[in-house]
């Protein structure tokens, strides 16, 4: 069992997304064992893509995700970091596969509806930067 942070972005909470990324996550046997809604900060979008720091798409990405309630979720399951990331698609979606999240609905690069974590070192950081050891299961 894999466990990763998956994120519901702002424009996908605003364009009334939710239940639509929720459903896949839920048919394609990703277990969601804790889910909170939350509007980043300014500081607190920079301090989750810290590693973006030097791109020169940080100051309109982390501008981007605090500018509205995010839905930040840890989902387990058998090879949840890969499935979940074939789930969410490429992350420009006009090379995303058929089917997937972001070519159905992404808008644009960086409006593009979900975040993944894209390894276990990735996701034990991205875990803990939104969860305690009281909100998620043993
Ligand atoms: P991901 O793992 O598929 O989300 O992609 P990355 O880790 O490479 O990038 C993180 C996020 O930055 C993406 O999901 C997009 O929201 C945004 N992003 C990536 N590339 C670009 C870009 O070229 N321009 C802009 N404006 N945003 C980008």
């Amino acid at each position: 069992m894999a466990r990763t942070l998956a994120i519901i972005k702002p424009d996908g909470v605003l364009r009334g997304l939710m239940g639509e990324v929720i459903k896949r996550l839920e048919v394609n046997n990703l277990k969601i064992i804790a889910m909170k809604m939350l509007h980043m900060t300014r500081d607190q979008a920079e301090g989750f893509y810290a590693v973006h720091q030097e791109r020169p798409f940080f100051e309109s990405l982390t501008g981007f995700m605090s500018s509205g309630p995010v839905v930040v979720m840890v989902l387990e399951g058998k090879n949840a970091i890969s499935l979940y990331r074939d789930l969410m698609g490429a992350t420009d979606y006009r090379e995303a596969a058929e089917g997937t999240i972001r070519a159905d609905f992404a808008t644009d690069i960086e409006k593009n509806v979900v975040h993944g974590s894209d390894s276990p070192e990735t996701a034990a950081f991205e875990i803990g930067y939104f969860f305690n050891r009281f909100e998620i299961p043993a």
